[in-house]
């Protein structure tokens, strides 16, 4: 129960166009003074009773809503038109003045209460009966009271028909106005999650910053160091061949300490940079089959590749050019594990399966698998056990980031029979893992 503040009941502003008709439909009578050089005691009563009813009517309507609103259309509308017809009654019957508006009676309520179309079928009847009633009892022939039985009948028809026209064309502008709305949230939305995505991965950026300091400077410092020696070598005339062969030593490692700081910066630079493309429903054999081309120079003497992917296999929401980066990274890391421990050529096995709604692409070798202190540090920023000149360690990490980017997860574990399984998993369809991608 809504428990309102004291004073503060369901009190709304009345309506006040039915304020002002109640207001003049006394002063109406001036008319009757015009017309019939007096007052007609019995048509200002029923005008003060009728602008009374209609006081009232003001300060109710604002109040209802749904059946109780529709039915206080169709009491009102019937009440109206049975003070109309008193006042006709009262000047005259079927003489009166006022006795032509009779017929337009049903058109005048659907316009007044547009929205319910039941209000001017009301009027309608009663103004039908009235007006036959009347026309009957003041002794003129049946034959006139279907006269005017019948073209009351008519403008009820014209009154519904418009009423019902207005009422669809009010509905369908309030839809499209809905759906305009719908779709304006719908679009804010997506750019706030790519938005949030896209300062959520900077703010990865920021914080990995220390540690990309760290591990730049330590290359860079004897890149440096290097530099200075090779100049101060090259003063230094003439070279010996032992001289020589140690410059060109040198040369090679500081070429080595250059491209491991522009392999960081690399992987950094493809991390940060905003997605153009949107994550789309992709089909796995597409974006597996130019992962392995790819790796395929650098695997040739090292793996066989082999992939199972069932026929079946529903598509997955995904970057397709990110997806190739992450599967690219994990088959180069098994061919890594594979030629450090020098069983080669080894095996690695790309597979696909459906479980459920949920899609999973394993990547697995017959390697030597992670060793037990390395597997609950896979996914630390900078983490590798590979000399600098080929690891940065940020591989992983970064996949598993570009994955959640389009609601993937990506985890790895020890196959039983020996060897590396890293799986990436798809949520099933409608179930959101990040920032509201999900598999399709
Ligand atoms: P990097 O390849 O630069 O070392 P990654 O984040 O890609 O960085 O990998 C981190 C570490 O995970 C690797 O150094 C390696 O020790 C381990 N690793 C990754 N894939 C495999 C694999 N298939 N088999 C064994 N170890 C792996």
């Amino acid at each position: 129960m809504t428990v309102r503040p004291h004073g503060e009941a369901t009190r709304t502003k009345p309506d006040k166009t039915t304020l002002l008709f109640a207001a003049v439909l006394p002063l109406l009578s001036v008319l009757d003074v015009l017309i019939f050089s007096s007052v007609n005691l019995g048509a200002l009563g029923v005008r003060v009773l009728w602008a009374v009813e209609l006081v009232a009517c003001a300060f109710w309507m604002g109040r209802l809503s749904g059946w109780r609103r529709r039915l206080f259309f169709l009491v009102n509308s019937a009440l109206g038109s049975g003070f109309y017809l008193a006042i006709v009654a009262c000047t005259g019957d079927v003489d009166s003045p006022y006795v032509h508006l009779v017929m337009c009676l049903p058109l005048l309520v659907a316009l007044i209460y547009a929205e319910e179309a039941g209000a001017a079928i009301v009027s309608g009847c009663v103004c039908m009966l009235g007006i036959g009633a009347l026309v009957v009892l003041t002794g003129h022939p049946p034959a006139q009271a279907i006269t005017w039985a019948s073209l009351v009948a008519m403008t009820s028809f014209f009154g519904v028909a418009g009423s019902t026209q207005f009422r669809r064309a009010l509905e369908a502008r309030n839809e499209a106005r809905l759906e305009r709305t719908r779709r304006e949230a719908a679009e804010k939305f997506a750019r706030t999650l790519a938005d949030q995505a896209l300062s959520e991965r900077l703010a990865t950026v920021g914080r990995l910053a220390a540690s990309v300091m760290h591990e730049i400077n330590n290359p860079l410092a004897f890149v440096h160091a290097n530099l200075r020696f090779l100049q101060e070598e090259l003063h230094a005339q003439p070279l010996t061949p032992g001289a020589r062969a140690e410059l060109e030593q040198v040369l090679a490692e500081t070429r080595s300490g250059v491209e491991r700081v522009q392999r960081i910066v690399l992987d950094l630079k493809g991390f940060s940079r905003r997605d153009t493309e949107e994550s789309t429903a992709c089909a796995l054999a597409d974006v597996v089959a130019d992962a392995v081309r790819l790796a395929a120079v650098r695997l040739k003497h090292m793996a066989h590749v082999k992939v199972e992917l069932p026929p079946g296999l529903p598509p997955v929401l995904a970057t397709p050019r990110r997806l190739v980066q992450v599967l690219l990274n994990l088959l180069v890391n098994a061919g890594d594990a594979l030629e450090e421990s020098g069983r080669v050529p080894g095996q690695i096995l790309v597979r696909g399966e459906a479980r459920g709604q949920r899609v999973m692409l394993f990547v697995e070798d017959n390697g030597p698998g992670f060793p037990p202190e390395v597997l609950p540090r896979l996914f630390e920023t900078f983490f590798t056990t590979k000399g600098p000149e080929k690891g940065t360690g940020l591989g992983l990490v970064i996949s598993r980031e570009l994955l959640e980017h389009c609601g993937a997860t990506l985890t790895a574990e020890n196959r039983e029979e020996g060897g590396a399984r890293l799986r990436i998993e798809w949520p099933a369809h409608g179930q959101t893992s990040r920032d509201g991608a999900a598999s399709v």
